[in-house]
């Protein structure tokens, strides 16, 4: 889908286009300017959990013997999704990409990323799968007009994926790859690396990413509500990330910055990777990110332990213009900085205990998307 095949953004008296309503055709008043937040940070870009659920464990994200799922009544439909982008991107968001849980668990997918794809304003359409799925589902994503798929992989040894997903997909997960590989140009790949797990694995991993022709990002195991086995020790730092690639491949060369999350290097022979630092270098001062969870609670930081309920707004009489304005508010007074308040803190463990996620699943990392 290209973007002057999209149809006009139909928020009410909005300069882009026709009237924007809700479902019930109630016209709104007007949009309203999205103004930055406390730290002069533009809302741009936009994480939509289309589930919660997962089909595996892995020990960073669900370590868990038993998780409290959402109840399948208030998980948003399609047209709450549609009607929500719609207004966030009138408000200046022009970057989405599905998460979860695993989002290809979600029903009909391909349904939703194509009412996406016709959104007014949306540049970039993009997932994050663990790539278990994605091998019957990558053609008919792109063709639905999806353009980036980011596929989580740690390892390539399939008793390290055993011992960290507790499920048997590798093979899965690879012949995925392959699969977006062959539909889409943008393929990145992401790994958590863990101390004494697989960081002996980081340059196989990164050859591996070269030769199918992916970008490998390295991230930093964070302390998110869900990793209830988040030690300081088991955290492989940016620095020490770079070394075990220098070791094998020589030293790496910073690239220009963007206001993505990854620092990006470029080695001798033009391989470039990344690494996304946010428990030793957290880049918190550029956020420009939210994450909607699958029942519509809208959460302006990974580490926020409250959120806007945009659920209740949808199925209230509220018009798209004052759900708008609930949301440009909100944003105008966020002052999170999640990861910088962490790395400041003193003896660090896990964010949330194992008892207090069964009561407020809205804080494991799996609900919220990562
Ligand atoms: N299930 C999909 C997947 O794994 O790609 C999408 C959802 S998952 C929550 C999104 C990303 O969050 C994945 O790349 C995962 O590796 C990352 N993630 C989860 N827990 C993490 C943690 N404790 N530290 C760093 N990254 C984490
Ligand atoms: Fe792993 Fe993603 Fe599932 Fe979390 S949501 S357990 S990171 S596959
Ligand atoms: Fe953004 Fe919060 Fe992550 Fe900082 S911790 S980068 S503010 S989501």
């Amino acid at each position: 889908m290209v973007a002057s095949e999209r149809s006009q953004c139909n928020f009410t008296k909005c300069g882009r286009g026709a009237s924007h309503r809700r479902g019930g055709g109630v016209s709104s008043p007007g949009p309203m300017p999205l103004r930055n937040d406390r730290y002069g940070r533009p809302l741009r870009n936009l994480r939509l959990s289309v589930t919660d659920r997962c089909n595996l464990r892995c020990s960073y994200c669900m370590p868990e013997a038993e998780y409290v799922w959402l109840p399948q009544s208030d998980v948003l439909r399609f047209e709450e999704i549609e009607r929500l982008v719609r207004i966030f991107a009138h408000l200046g968001v022009d970057k989405v990409r599905l998460t979860g849980g695993e989002p290809l668990l979600r029903r009909d997918l391909e349904v939703l990323v194509a009412m996406i794809a016709r959104v007014p304003g949306i540049r970039e359409l993009a997932m994050t799968t663990n790539g278990v799925l994605l091998a019957d589902k990558a053609a008919e994503l792109r063709r639905a007009g999806l353009q980036r798929m980011t596929v989580s992989l740690d390892t390539l040894d399939a008793a390290t994926f055993r011992l960290l997903t507790r499920r048997d997909n590798l093979a899965a997960v690879i012949a995925g790859i392959d699969a977006a590989r062959a539909h889409f140009t943008d393929v990145k790949l992401d790994t958590v690396a863990i101390a004494g797990v697989n960081d002996r694995e980081l340059p196989d991993l990164l050859a591996f990413a070269r030769d199918r022709g992916a970008e490998i990002r390295f991230i930093e195991y964070m302390d998110v509500g869900g990793a209830t086995q988040w030690r300081p020790d088991a955290v492989v730092s940016r620095a020490r990330i770079l070394e075990l690639i220098a070791a094998r491949f020589g030293s790496a060369s910073p690239m220009p910055r963007d206001s993505a999350p990854a620092e990006r290097f470029r080695l001798a022979d033009g391989t470039t990777f990344g690494i996304i630092a946010s428990v030793t270098t957290p880049f918190c001062a550029t956020c420009d990110r939210a994450r909607l969870t699958a029942d519509g609670q809208w959460f302006r930081c990974l580490y926020a332990t409250a959120g806007t309920d945009l659920r209740a707004l949808l199925r209230s009489d509220a018009d798209d213009a004052a759900i708008a304005a609930v949301i440009a508010e909100a944003w105008h007074q966020r002052t999170d900085r999640g990861a910088e308040v962490r790395a400041r803190t003193p003896d660090r463990r896990p964010l949330v205990g194992a008892a207090e996620l069964q009561k407020a699943p809205h804080l494991e990392m799996h609900t919220r998307g990562g």
